[in-house]
């Protein structure tokens, strides 16, 4: 019979294809016993029954030919949360927890309005809603598939001050009756190059392509949200967008273009450009 150590072992085999082989078959391990990480280090030699390494060599199989450990488990990590994933929408990031992080040391009144554009699973919208129970969360995306995950985990996530409907951008949210100005704007929008060799490795592969790629130049999207943001914003408000790497001066002319003030892009883990925010004139 196999142990847990015996399984833990097995990530040599994925080190080709993961640059996290230990904890993503820490993690499939987890998932096929239903345990947590401490259980599995606690209990080392414990020997395992058949039919959990079975169900684990099942979940191994799919990591070895590139599938993503949070398609496999149906959940990823996100800020305080547990969220579930789909295939038709983007694995939330680390690096956008970065966004969550400069909305929140945004000095916003008590009551505010807030929007995220392309939702996704809801991760943005959810994690702020989380921390300021007081502020009203709006969050929109094209997807149907995607509006119902985000409300499936915003109900999973017992939060109340959210709101999830679908729209394209901007339209449905333009078409509400009295339309709302919001206090501050979120987006992760699509930003990859249509031509980007990144699209073709590792996880982003299992994605959906109306996630990550936004035209030639990657900016299709981002103009939209930088463009229109300012109609939909009170004044003083403020818009925070993530962004590739190379994207940062660009992206600044479009905040500039679009009449925003204190204009700052700001860096990942990885000392990339990531987020840029910017404010309206009072
Ligand atoms: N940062 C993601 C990646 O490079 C892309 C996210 C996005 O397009 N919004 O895989």
């Amino acid at each position: 019979m196999a142990t847990v150590n015996d399984l833990l072992l097995r990530h040599s085999e994925l080190s080709p294809a993961s640059d996290t082989a230990l904890l993503d078959t820490e993690l499939l391990l987890c998932h096929s016993l239903s345990v947590d990480r401490t259980w599995l280090k606690t209990w080392p030699d414990k020997e395992l029954p058949a039919a959990d390494s079975q169900h684990f060599e099942q979940l191994f199989k799919r990591r070895l030919e590139g599938e993503p450990v949070a398609f496999i488990v149906g959940t990823q990590g996100f800020w305080t949360l547990d969220l579930g994933v789909s295939p038709h929408t983007l694995i939330p990031r680390p690096e956008t927890e970065l966004l969550v992080e400069a909305a929140l040391e945004l000095d916003l009144p008590d009551q505010s309005l807030v929007l995220d554009l392309g939702t996704g699973t809801g991760a943005i919208a959810l994690a702020l809603a989380s921390e300021h129970p007081s502020w009203q969360l709006t969050a929109v995306d094209v997807q149907p598939q995607a509006v119902a995950l985000a409300e499936q985990n915003r109900s999973q996530c017992q939060l109340d001050n959210v709101q999830i409907y679908q729209s394209d951008w901007f339209t449905a949210v333009a078409n509400r009756q009295p339309q709302a100005k919001f206090n501050l704007i979120v987006s992760n929008p699509p930003y990859i190059e249509v031509d980007d060799a990144h699209l073709f490795e590792g996880d982003v592969r299992f994605e959906p392509a109306s996630a990550l790629v936004s035209g030639t130049d990657g900016l299709d999207d981002l103009k939209i949200v930088v463009g229109q943001s300012s109609g939909f914003l009170q004044p003083a408000g403020w818009l925070i967008v993530e962004h590739g790497h190379e994207q940062g001066e660009v992206v600044r002319e479009l905040f500039n273009d679009a009449g925003f003030v204190l204009v700052e892009t700001r860096q990942d883990y990885n000392q990339m450009d990531r987020i840029t925010l910017g404010r309206l004139q009072d």
